[in-house]
């Protein structure tokens, strides 16, 4: 009984979801879900998408948190569109969530849209929002076995930003290994090691940006 319950109700999304990317697709909008524990840096990750590519690309942002609009607050102060989406309590954010905040955006005005998805490394992974690519964050103080943990995240990612490198020399991390234990989840995951404090590595990931919301 539960076990067609969790189906009904990931098709049901599946079924919104299409509906949302066929609204993106038909607008010309390139849509990426951006996913990560809390505290990865997600939100600092946009401040900087805004800084170096806000003249190139016209990118707006939903946020998805469970409570508070902080984060729509900052990534506007860097010069984006955002929606707030607050999940009263829900730790991940649907298809359907997402498509009642697309009535606040002008899509046809847009180049890249954002989903800021729920702080969480479990079922945000679960629900397709319609977006064209996932990426997700993990940073380098949460420890080069999260792959092996988490897998579900890792494997529907098609990218993955290896945040706060500019810790690396205060933290026991082996880069190498979290490499690693990604590409044994995901071979073809490709993998940016960044730090929106020093700037390293957010070249490459902006040019990754680019080439894929030209070639969707
Ligand atoms: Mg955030
Ligand atoms: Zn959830």
């Amino acid at each position: 009984m539960k076990v067609s319950v969790v189906k009904n109700i990931l098709a049901a999304n599946d079924r919104i979801a299409q509906e949302n990317r066929e609204l993106f697709d038909r607008n010309g909008v390139f849509a990426i879900n951006l996913m990560s524990s809390p505290g990865a840096g997600k939100t600092s990750l946009l401040e900087a998408m805004g800084r170096d590519l806000g003249q190139r690309l016209r990118i707006a942002v939903i946020e998805g948190d469970i409570q508070s609009t902080l984060d729509a607050e900052r990534v506007a102060a860097a010069g984006l569109l955002a929606v707030q989406i607050e999940t009263a309590g829900a730790c991940h954010l649907d298809a359907n969530m997402v498509r009642s905040s697309l009535n606040d955006l002008d899509l046809a005005a847009l180049d890249l849209l954002v989903v800021e998805n729920v702080g969480n490394l479990v079922c945000p992974a679960e629900f397709t929002v319609g977006e064209h690519r996932k990426a997700m964050l993990l940073s380098v103080t949460e420890g080069e076995d999260k792959p092996l943990k988490y897998p579900l995240m890792f494997q529907e990612s098609q990218a993955l930003l290896i945040s706060k490198i500019d810790l690396l020399p205060y933290v026991r991390c082996d880069l190498e290994k979290l490499k690693a234990a990604a590409r044994t989840v995901n071979p073809g995951i490709r993998i940016f090691a960044v730090s929106t404090y020093t700037g390293e590595g957010l070249g490459e990931w902006h040019n990754w940006l680019l080439e894929q919301v030209g070639h969707p």
